[in-house]
């Protein structure tokens, strides 16, 4: 079905076993989301009152005060760095990106510097970095104390970003805890920390302000969605900067559960978000499938991916090829239901110089097949299930097999 549209325009739908990659596309999407988005798409709805839905839906999943839908996580960072910055007020919200107003720093932790983190600068921010890398680098034990952020902090500090993942030091409360001392907010990138689905809780519950999560990861949303929540009143300053506000102030009438008037006073002009705009169908799409995220739950998530790997371990292993070249196949997280089981496979090292060659016969073949290389230079490919049909798996070891028999035999 899928293959018909793409069939016409001579794109190739690939295996996918290397997870959500944006620049494959995020995840496919379940019939119930995209029978949903389709419903969506063919109604004309009040953009802020759909987001007012979409905010007590997302609180109600994370804990927090308010939530709002962005075109990816990149773009809650983008807004939420705007709501930092500008707060309530539309003097600044005109001004932004200007890089000549006061009061737009953030702290960041050296280490945790990305290359998402751009969605910040192009709100107008500009990082302040603290700490050194050494346990990064291997030149030392530490990152960064919570007392060197304390230290950092200036007039011209708008708040901290901090990137969440497993070992993420400081650890966040103890963030949270200097950033607040001082009044500020802390802004967490937490994209792709799904599963386990308690992390939707998570940040927020340790004082976190505002929280991105990515919508086309794990979630299973559209590619081009995302979540961003927190702070009411932060919350508010995104949406004021991301919504279409071209309408009179007389007649500007947003709904309360979103935009309090009164505290604004009337419509800003358009935000620096105005760049991201999100359609209904994204909205809709991100909504309906994080209600099934919450709805499948952990385990029953886990159990799903891990058939697909164990598919696609079983059949290479049923093929001598895969003992003959001395390849080694590693199941990862098959016991822990708050991570992705992941399928690893290990070339000999005789033959970890043709990794690169075995990376490009998988994504040559037809249909190609996409593996994670991250860790293809130690002779590594890795298999992950998010993105691949339950019964993917024997196509994903039979491609495999192939390649490995053109690469090597
Ligand atoms: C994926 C990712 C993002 C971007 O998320 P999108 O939803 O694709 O915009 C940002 N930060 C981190 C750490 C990520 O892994």
């Amino acid at each position: 079905m899928t293959g018909s549209v793409y069939e016409a325009l001579g794109v190739p739908v690939i295996l996918n076993a290397a997870g959500t990659l944006t620049r494959l596309s995020g995840a496919p999407v379940r019939p119930e989301v995209t029978a949903a988005m389709a419903e969506a798409a063919a109604g004309c709805v009040d953009m802020a009152t759909l987001q007012a839905a979409a905010s007590r839906r997302i609180a109600a999943a994370t804990g927090a005060e308010a939530g709002y839908v962005a075109p990816g996580a990149a773009a809650a960072l983008l807004l939420g760095a705007a709501a930092c910055i500008s707060g309530l007020e539309r003097a600044r919200m005109a001004r932004l990106p200007d890089g000549k107003l006061p009061r737009r720093e953030f702290l960041v932790v050296k280490s945790h510097r990305n290359s998402y983190d751009v969605a910040l600068r192009l709100a107008g921010a500009r990082f302040v970095e603290v700490g050194l890398p050494d346990r990064t680098s291997g030149a030392g034990v530490r990152e960064a104390d919570a007392f060197e952020i304390a230290d950092a902090i200036t007039e011209d500090t708008a708040g901290v970003f901090y990137v969440a993942q497993r070992g993420s030091i400081p650890t966040l409360p103890e963030v949270v805890a200097v950033a607040h001392a001082a009044g500020l907010p802390v802004l967490v990138d937490a994209a792709a920390e799904l599963p386990p689905a308690a992390n939707l809780k998570r940040f927020i519950a340790e004082g976190a302000d505002l929280v991105a999560f990515s919508g086309g990861k794990a979630i299973g949303g559209p590619s081009a969605s995302g979540i961003l929540c927190g702070r009411a009143d932060l919350v508010m300053a995104a949406a004021l900067q991301h919504l279409d506000l071209d309408v009179f102030a007389h007649l500007w009438n947003p709904p309360a559960g979103l935009i309090d008037a009164a505290r604004i006073g009337g419509p800003p002009r358009h935000g620096v978000g105005r760049a991201a705009k999100i359609g209904k169908e994204q909205v809709v799409g991100l909504l309906t499938a994080l209600d099934l995220f919450c709805a499948e739950g952990d385990a029953a998530r886990h159990a799903r991916w891990l058939a697909v790997v164990k598919d696609i371990e079983a059949g290479l292993a049923a093929d001598r090829l895969v003992a003959d070249l001395g390849i080694t196949l590693e199941l990862r997280h098959a016991d822990d239901t708050g991570r992705v089981p992941l399928l690893s496979l290990t070339l000999p090292p005789s033959h970890v110089a043709g990794a690169a060659d075995l990376v490009r016969a998988l994504e040559g073949g037809s249909p190609p097949v996409c593996v994670d290389q991250s860790d293809h230079q130690s002779g590594r490919l890795g298999f992950n299930p998010i993105c691949l049909a339950s019964d993917a798996g024997p196509r994903v070891a039979a491609a495999t097999l192939a390649a490995l028999r053109a690469t090597f035999a």
